[in-house]
């Protein structure tokens, strides 16, 4: 368990924690919409920005070696982090959204009308509409799986939904409204078991999960790195190498093609195939120190802290009048949906601001889900490894005093 010491030292590498909003000391629970970005990882952009920026893959000159090693090294140590076979097999991209519509579309480009995607109730927008882009295109079919109370998915219905017409399931590992961890790895083998590929949406795993693609034998896993510590804009996707391989290109340009002329092309070996274009390639470099920063506290650790604060905080919740927590799984990451009596979230929101707490309003870019639950939003309050139990008291005194404003 990490010490209250630890998570000073660990605060001491986020100045921005130390801002104030409201006149008040900030508290930064909105970590499910993105985390903060230790010095590590602002000082190696700044570093490479000052000193070694080039365009990777095209140049002989030192300045473009050293920024071609340095992506790759990354790229290297994600591999590591996941641990897939190969750096083939890890592909760069500019977020979980991109990294679904790429496989929705380029391995989607298989699928035939009347074919089946089974996708669930509880996912993000980002894991919906690429499919519903590719049934407006080819005519397949979705089925979405259901939750119960707890916001836990119904795998009865789940493994029900399989059939001969099915050809992919696509379901995220932690919802971002419930904080539901879901029983990912005996998911995919009910796929597997009926020939069927899995993507799994790993955008609020990664940051509090050990992920093991080979462990857990998904065909597909994405992630984003700003959820991670890491800079904005880049993403993951760990691809299968024997998919990659049959998969067509996703975007043509530069670097991801091996010979063009205005008769043919042909591309460039993984996972440049996928990466088309220049990337974000001091973002990429500078990723790496993110992962070292989860690695240098234990991913465990993390995820020890942040449960002890969701508990400590969902406990003490319940006790303010007409609370409705949203996800009351067993098996849930450090995220708290809720509404109080009939307030709306917005209001409840504005009123936490103005005490210096910065939570998240609204549907979450999970309507379906909202439509699920039967109400138009909520207010959704989650934590990161800096986050301390002092902080927890804080937003609790403010919630207190936003629920007596709104009764
Ligand atoms: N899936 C889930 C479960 C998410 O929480 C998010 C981010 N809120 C996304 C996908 C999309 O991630 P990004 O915006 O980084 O592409």
């Amino acid at each position: 368990m990490l010490t209250p010491q630890e998570i000073e030292e660990i605060r001491r590498e986020f100045p921005i924690l130390a801002r104030e909003v409201s006149g008040k000391g900030m508290v930064y629970l909105d970590n499910t919409a993105t985390s903060q970005t230790p010095l590590s990882v602002v000082d190696e952009i700044h570093r490479i920005y000052t000193t070694s920026k080039a365009n990777v893959h095209r140049g002989v000159h030192t300045l473009s070696q050293e920024m071609t090693d340095l992506q790759e090294q990354s790229r290297e140590k994600i591999r590591k982090y996941i641990n897939a076979d190969s750096r083939e097999e890890v592909i760069f991209t500019r977020g979980t959204t991109e990294a679904i519509n790429l496989v929705a579309s380029s391995f989607g480009s298989r699928f035939k009308r009347g074919d089946e995607i089974i996708l669930t109730v509880m996912e993000h927008h980002a894991n919906i509409v690429p499919w519903q882009l590719l049934r407006d295109r080819t005519g397949i079919v979705l089925r979405v799986v259901n939750i119960n109370d707890l916001g836990e998915l119904d795998l009865n219905e789940y493994a029900s939904l399989f059939n001969e017409r099915t050809v992919m399931a696509s379901f995220c590992h932690v919802s971002n409204v419930l904080g539901t961890i879901n029983p990912v790895k005996e998911m995919i083998a009910t796929a597997h078991s009926h020939g069927v590929p899995v993507l799994i949406d790993g955008a609020q795993a990664s940051p509090h999960l050990r992920i093991d693609v080979k462990d857990l034998d998904c065909d597909f896993y994405v992630f984003s790195a700003h959820k991670m510590y890491g800079p904005t804009g880049i993403g993951v996707l760990y691809g299968k190498k024997r998919w990659l391989e049959e998969m067509p290109p996703y975007q043509g340009g530069g670097e991801m093609i091996a010979k063009v002329t205005f008769e043919h092309t042909t591309y460039a070996e993984l996972p440049f195939k996928f990466e088309a274009g220049t990337p974000d390639f001091v973002g990429i470099a500078a990723f790496s120190k993110a992962i070292d920063f989860i690695e240098n506290i234990g991913i465990e650790n993390i995820a020890d802290h942040e449960h002890l604060l969701m508990e400590y905080t969902q406990e003490r919740m319940m006790k303010i009048p007409e609370m409705r927590i949203f996800g009351t799984a067993p098996h849930k990451s450090a995220v708290i949906s809720f509404l109080v009596g009939r307030s709306h979230p917005y209001d409840l929101g504005l009123l936490l601001d103005k005490q210096g707490v910065e939570v998240r309003t609204g549907h979450h870019c999970a309507m379906p889900l909202m439509d699920r639950l039967d109400i138009p939003g909520t207010v959704r309050a989650s934590y990161a490894v800096y986050n301390t139990f002092e902080e927890a008291d804080t937003f609790l005194k403010a919630l207190t005093r936003a629920a007596a404003i709104l009764e």
